[in-house]
């Protein structure tokens, strides 16, 4: 397992400017995450010190570069989950390898992606759940479904074999993107993957059926979102972060709840603006700084 000091969940404006002071401040920083939307062929009219306007494209790489020059290491790899560890280190688990590190930086940016479920929030907790570490358990023996299309939710999968063997995924209607070697541990785990599309929820007082477009009906007495990729209300599930909605609560140094982990720019949600992504992404750094050295002062 890689080893660093400071994980930087996200290559946006947050977490670009949070490692440009990590890693500037002498801390082993790794930023992970690809390309954020952002840096595509938009103009960005109202950052400041750019008063000819900069492209989105233009501005990341910037930032990238700067993150560099300083240290930071940065990879285009996702994050399929982290928890932390029993000494109060964290762990995060992304497509190709398991990093370790003393502070943890969420700068996710926000989701977009809604499974498309008619009536959803009705069986939400009795039944609907958005994290397998947490709800799993009470899914012992039962048939469980997960929705989504990605390496994300055939780790999903995959985890609540540990607590049923009755698992389905069911990328909903979208076409599958999971890697060849996540497809061959489904396979291997006898886990079907559906290509249908999971249209709305049925039951009596707890999810018990799910009905497909197609108009079949699946047995369900769970059901695990995951869709696209891991997003940082599916961290805050398993840390245990406090939230607002699908924001992550902080106080005004951008710490969370959970000693250790920051996060900083529109997943936080105040105002979804580069300039607000980048100042937050600073504080962020700075508290985690002082998280890692108040950890080797006590170790
Ligand atoms: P993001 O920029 O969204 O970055 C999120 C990062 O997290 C990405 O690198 C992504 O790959 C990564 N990530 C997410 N999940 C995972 C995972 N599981 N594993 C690994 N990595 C993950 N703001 C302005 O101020 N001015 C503008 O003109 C403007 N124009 C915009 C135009 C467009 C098209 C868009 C989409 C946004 C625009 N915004 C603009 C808003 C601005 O882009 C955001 O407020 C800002 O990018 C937020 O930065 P962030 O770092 O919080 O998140």
């Amino acid at each position: 397992m890689e080893h660093v000091d400071i994980l930087i969940i996200g290559q946006g404006p947050a977490g670009l400017s949070a490692a440009i002071y990590t890693a500037r401040a002498g801390m082993d920083t790794l930023i992970l995450g690809c390309a954020p939307k952002v840096a595509g062929d938009y103009d960005i009219d109202n950052y400041f010190g750019f008063m000819e306007s900069i492209s989105g494209k233009d501005l990341i790489e910037r930032g990238r570069l700067q993150a560099a020059k300083f240290g930071a290491g940065m990879r285009c790899d996702r994050v399929l989950g982290v928890h932390q560890t029993e000494d109060g280190a964290f762990v995060g688990k992304t497509e190709t390898q398991e990093i370790s590190a003393q502070a943890l930086i969420l700068a996710t940016g926000v989701s977009r992606i809604r499974p498309g479920i008619d009536n959803l929030g009705d069986y939400e907790g009795k039944g609907v759940s958005y994290c397998v570490s947490c709800d799993g358990f009470f899914m012992r023996g039962k048939p469980v479904l997960v929705v989504g299309e990605g390496n994300f939710a055939a780790n999903q999968a995959l985890e609540l074999t540990q607590y049923t063997p009755r698992v389905t995924v069911c990328a909903q209607g979208k076409e599958v993107s999971m890697s060849e070697e996540f497809l061959y541990r489904l396979r291997e785990s006898d886990i079907p993957v559906l290509e249908d599309k999971v249209t709305s929820l049925a039951g009596d007082g707890g999810l018990e059926r799910a009905v497909l477009d197609s108009g079949k009906e699946l047995d369900a007495q769970g059901l695990f979102v995951a869709m696209g990729q891991a997003s940082s209300s599916d961290f805050a599930y398993t840390l245990g972060l406090a939230r607002n909605g699908q924001f992550i609560e902080t106080d005004r140094e951008q710490r969370t709840n959970v000693p250790g982990v920051f996060a900083a720019g529109d997943c936080v949600g105040r105002f979804l603006q580069i300039s607000v992504a980048v100042g937050e992404g600073a504080l962020a750094g700075r508290a985690a700084i002082g998280h890692v050295k108040e950890r080797r002062r006590s170790a």
